[in-house]
C-alpha cells in the first residue's frame, strides 16, 4: 500500500495495459493518480475537472515512462502518444477525458 503508484511499471489496479502509462494530477487536490478510481479510493472528495482556463498552464498529465509533465492542452493534442518520448498512450483514456478536464463534452 505504500508503493508509489507513479513510478515503475504501468497501469494501476484498475487499468493494466502497457499503454496505461499516464498519471493525472487532479485539480481538486493537486495530487497525481494513475486513474480516477485510484483518486476516489484514496481521497474522500469528488473529482473537480481542470478548468478550461488552466489548460495551457498547469502541469496536469505525467508520462510515467519518461517523467515528462504536460499541460492539458498538450495531452489532448498529443494524438495519444507522449510528446517527449513518443510512447503510446491508451487512446481509450480520451473517453474519460471529460471527467478529468472541463472539455465540455455532452
Ligand atoms: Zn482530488
Ligand atoms: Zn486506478
Ligand atoms: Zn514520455
Amino acid at each position: 500500500m505504500t508503493a508509489d503508484p507513479l513510478t515503475g511499471g504501468v497501469g494501476c489496479v484498475h487499468w493494466r495495459t502497457s499503454r496505461d502509462i499516464v498519471a493525472i494530477r487532479f485539480h481538486c487536490c493537486g495530487r497525481a493518480y494513475p486513474c480516477l478510481h485510484c483518486h476516489d479510493e484514496a481521497e474522500d472528495h469528488g473529482i473537480v475537472p481542470w478548468p478550461r482556463e488552466l489548460f495551457d498552464t498547469g502541469e496536469a498529465v505525467l508520462c510515467r515512462r519518461c517523467g515528462h509533465w504536460m499541460t492539458v492542452s498538450a495531452y489532448l493534442d498529443s494524438g495519444s502518444s507522449c510528446p517527449a518520448c513518443a510512447a503510446a498512450f491508451n487512446p481509450g483514456c480520451s473517453l474519460h477525458a471529460h471527467l478529468y478536464f472541463d472539455i465540455g463534452v455532452g
